[in-house]
């Protein structure tokens, strides 16, 4: 696992709040309601493992805002997952579902566990427990779990079942299941596919030729490397890719294709030929067009900050870049596509599956890739044109337009 070097990510992430705050304008009252989180359920998940043992994991279930609908995010299975990380990252879904103009609050949720170290059924056992704990809390029209971080589509379908042990057969309760079961086609490559869209937007404004330009990837899961082969699909130059161990490189470009194949087969990038090794920490600071960070948080600090030789850097994991290394970037003219808008794909898409699961009906994949791309260009120019209206960051930009969504439908609903 990457590991990070402090643990205040909700303060880092209120860091960017406080900004857009103050732009708007808004008093210290409504930026406490904005700011905290409405519920916060701590639950135990025992766990009967494989050798016979009961183990006890902790899980979360974080409703940061519910003002413009049910609470909507992800769960993670990641060691790091406390409550500290899971109520930063329920934050920062408030501002993207109000960014990119989903009807959804923010949640997240998370078990503090090491999935990679789990069998298959204690995976299931866990899940299965975990959903039964905060069941309560969630509800089609109430809080709508979706993967992130060490889930994916085949937890999402035990959280179904468990939910619909009890509740009767609920497809809408979770998104990004797996399409037997009611998700959408398009659900397992939306945030790569996403990325890929405001990528070439900024290109475009900033007069960087696509064809050929320079690719680095830190992380190969579902976002990774969904990001790498849309991108190499489409002539881009991936230069770099990572998982976990490390990663490989390749001045002249890899071929995913053949990448993909390699870690299928071996489990790993070690020993990929025609590439050298490169390790997570060089990849952040190879030469290159757009460095795209899409594995975990705060990857990039004040550290290696000064270090980082991208023309742009596009945030498609959450919050892999403190308040430091933000600031830093910015001085130097470096700019940043921000978490909230660059990985809004995945629950844009999940919205279109809750809405297909309501209606019982099934969309082609063009419709879903059209409709991604309609509303990601329309928030990707939402965003651009604040930003250069108002000289400030792509990130100021984003979380001004959603801060200022989500109190407007505040003061509607009479709350203020
Ligand atoms: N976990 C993803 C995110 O951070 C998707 C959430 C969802 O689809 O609800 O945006």
């Amino acid at each position: 696992m990457l590991t990070k070097t402090t643990e205040n990510t909700f303060d880092e992430i209120s860091v960017f709040f406080n900004r857009a705050a103050e732009r708007l304008g808004l008093d210290e009252g409504v930026r406490e309601l904005l700011r905290r989180p409405w519920r916060e359920l701590k639950v135990a998940v025992p766990v009967r493992m494989d050798d016979g043992r009961i183990e006890v994991f902790e899980g979360y279930r974080i409703q940061h805002n519910g003002v413009r609908g049910p609470y909507k995010g992800g769960v993670r299975y990641h060691p790091s997952a406390d409550q500290e990380e899971v109520k930063a990252l329920a934050s920062l879904m408030t501002w993207k579902n109000a960014l990119v103009d989903v009807p959804f609050g923010g949640a997240k949720g998370g078990v503090k566990c090491d999935p990679t170290a789990l069998s298959e059924g204690e995976l299931n056992r866990l899940t299965r427990r975990y959903t039964i704990n905060i069941e309560h809390f969630l509800g089609v029209n109430r809080d709508i779990p979706a993967p992130d971080l060490g889930t994916n589509a085949q937890v999402m379908a035990w959280m179904m079942d468990a939910y619909s042990q009890i509740h009767g057969l609920t497809p809408a309760i979770v998104t990004g299941k797996p399409v037997e079961l009611g998700g959408s086609v398009g659900r397992d490559s939306a945030t790569g596919r996403g990325a890929t869209y405001v990528i070439r937007a900024i290109a475009r404004d900033l007069g960087i030729s696509l064809l050929g330009a320079r690719v680095a990837v830190q992380g190969f899961g579902q976002v990774g490397s969904w990001t790498a082969r849309l991108l190499w699909e489409e002539g881009y130059n991936v230069i770099a890719v990572s998982d976990v161990h490390g990663g490989v490189y390749r001045a002249g470009g890899l071929d995913i294709g053949e990448l993909t194949r390699h870690v299928e087969e071996t489990g790993g990038m070690a020993g990929f030929g025609a590439a050298e090794p490169v390790s997570n920490a060089e990849l952040l600071e190879l030469e290159c067009d757009f460095l795209i960070p899409a594995a975990i948080d705060r990857v990039i600090t004040e550290a290696n900050a000064p270090r980082v030789q991208a023309r742009v850097v596009v945030e498609a994991a959450n919050h892999p870049l403190t308040p430091d290394a933000d600031a830093i970037l910015h001085q130097r003219g470096v700019p940043i596509l921000p978490d909230i808008l660059t990985n809004a794909g995945g629950v844009i898409v999940s919205y279109f599956e809750w809405v297909q699961n309501l209606y019982q009906h099934h969309w082609v994949k063009e419709r879903v890739d059209q409709e991604l791309l309609g509303t990601m260009t329309a928030a990707y120019e939402n965003v651009s044109g604040l930003a250069s209206s108002e000289d400030i960051s792509l990130r100021e930009a984003a979380f001004t337009i959603g801060v200022e969504r989500v109190a407007r439908v505040a003061r509607i609903r009479g709350f203020l």
